[in-house]
């Protein structure tokens, strides 16, 4: 659907692309002079909103900011003519949490900082409340050396392609003649990374090994790279976690697990993403609900006692009764970390196209994604689970957000790090983004390794001397 605007104020024009869109996620918004669905006139002292059918004139007060009224003005026009309450209401922010945590230092109560979320941005208790928690365990847990850092290592493989997926991952059929190639590339890049890093006596807090999928490749490979990060990051060092997330159950084997326990894995991840079959068969996922269950059991026989699962709320075609099903699963394995995502459906995805431009699916409406997303917290809470980080991305659906619960100690320290920014990431492997971090000066420096697989192989020398001469720049 296209939605045309006729605003009279185009230095706002941002602001309510971004309200708009929140209501309209998956329509053209245009910025038009006729045959438009709303008109809104922003004057000195009021502003008017109207539609085919209603016209609102709201005034303004001097509380609150202009941008923050405009946006909540029209987040309540159309929430009201749309009959839908957004639990974030106007925030659109990634991080939601900084602001909970920024009224924390300046001692506002739980009480005052839920007034603040409702009155600022139409916010609701429970989102304020759940920011609250967030910010209490950031403060204890959040980066405060800047010779601290953590290592990310990609794999840019998977056994299939998600249909959500819009990350540069290959399915690993195809592309075996890669797999090689890239392994000998990923180690030159740990060996030249390591001499870096001890030379600057750097200290590595945590290592999280993702992609992808890491354990996509067979066990000798899997085996003989994680003999090679032991030795580069792990032996003799005082690394407080090193994670391994092995996405999907089909590509775990009892081999790639004992591999892990003998090389220091401590934390791992097996995503289920729903436990549903047909869900599971319809997202292009080659793993089956029995699967999951026998991983993660296989897994725990072998002692790990930090697993991780990742959920998805808002998957193609589920329901509430969908949802119900996958929290009953994943009750009864009791995980000791759940991360609940928000569907985000993004351009480059399969997704997108199918449901969008081809109407293949439908995604609940508003009010049953929120029943889905208290099922999540339910489960949680069952489970003595604390939500510990949280992230909010675009073009998710009904706007909700990404969490991370956790039994206490459970925590993944790098999750907490990556999504805070306060501590520098030396990422390694196609497509990863390194980040230093100047604690000081509340700034970022970002260095992109090479996205595409075949130049990631073909240059990897050219690629890792630049990116030695970044860092050398920097420390
Ligand atoms: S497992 Fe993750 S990276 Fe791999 S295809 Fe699915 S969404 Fe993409």
């Amino acid at each position: 659907m296209n939605i045309g605007i006729k605003l009279n104020d185009m230095s706002y024009r941002y602001d309510v692309f971004q309200i708009v869109n929140l209501f309209h996620t998956f329509d053209q918004i245009d910025f038009v002079q006729e045959d438009y669905k709303y008109f809104i006139d922003i004057e000195n002292a009021y502003m008017k909103i109207g539609s085919e059918h209603n016209i609102k004139t709201y005034e303004f007060n001097s509380k609150l900011s202009l941008k923050d009224q405009i946006k909540k003005y029209i987040y309540d026009f159309l929430s009201t003519i749309y009959g839908v309450k957004l639990p974030w209401g106007t925030l659109i922010g990634i991080r939601p949490s900084k602001i909970a945590l920024s009224l924390i230092d300046k001692d506002y109560s739980e009480k005052d900082i839920i007034e603040y979320f409702d009155e600022h941005y139409s916010a609701s208790a429970d989102k304020a409340r759940l920011c609250i928690n967030v910010a209490k365990y950031e403060k204890n847990f959040v980066n405060h050396q800047s010779n601290n850092i953590s290592i990310y290592i990609g794999m840019p493989f998977c056994p299939t392609r998600c249909l959500y997926c819009s990350f540069a991952s290959n399915p690993i059929g195809p592309n075996k003649k890669l797999v090689e190639p890239y392994l000998n590339a990923l180690k030159y890049e740990i060996e030249e990374m390591k001499e870096f890093i001890q030379r600057e006596n750097i200290q590595i807090e945590s290592i999280y090994f993702g992609g992808g999928t890491p354990t996509a490749i067979d066990d000798n490979q899997f085996e003989d790279l994680m003999e090679y990060i032991y030795d580069r990051f792990l032996r003799n060092s005082n690394i407080k976690e090193f994670t391994v997330e092995c996405g999907r159950p089909d590509s775990i084997s009892l081999n790639k697990l004992k591999s892990m326990k003998k090389y220091g894995v401590d934390r791992i991840s097996i995503n289920p993403q729903t436990m549903n079959n047909d869900t599971l068969k319809s997202i292009g996922r080659n793993h089956s609900l029995e699967d999951i269950i026998d991983k993660f059991s296989l897994a725990r026989f072998m002692g790990f006692d930090n697993i991780n699962m990742d959920i998805i709320v808002g998957l193609p075609g589920e329901n509430i009764l969908n949802i119900n099903k996958t929290c009953e699963e994943i009750f009864k394995l009791a995980p000791d970390s759940l991360t609940v995502h928000g569907m985000s459906i993004k351009r480059a995805s399969r997704l997108y196209e199918d449901l969008c431009l081809q109407k293949k699916y439908t995604i609940a409406s508003q009010k049953e994604l929120n029943e889905m997303y208290e099922c999540t917290k339910a489960l949680a809470d069952s489970l003595n689970m604390l939500p510990y980080y949280m992230y909010r991305q675009k073009n998710m659906v009904g706007n909700m957000e990404n969490v991370g619960y956790a039994i206490k100690g459970k925590e993944g320290i790098y999750n907490i790090q990556m999504i805070e920014e306060r501590q520098s990431i030396i990422a390694l492997g196609a497509d990863a983004v390194s980040k230093i971090v100047f604690l000081d000066e509340n700034r970022i420096e970002r260095f992109p390794n090479l996205k595409d697989l075949r130049e990631y192989i073909n240059r990897i020398e050219e690629m890792v001397e630049k990116k030695k001469s970044f860092l050398r720049a920097l420390y």
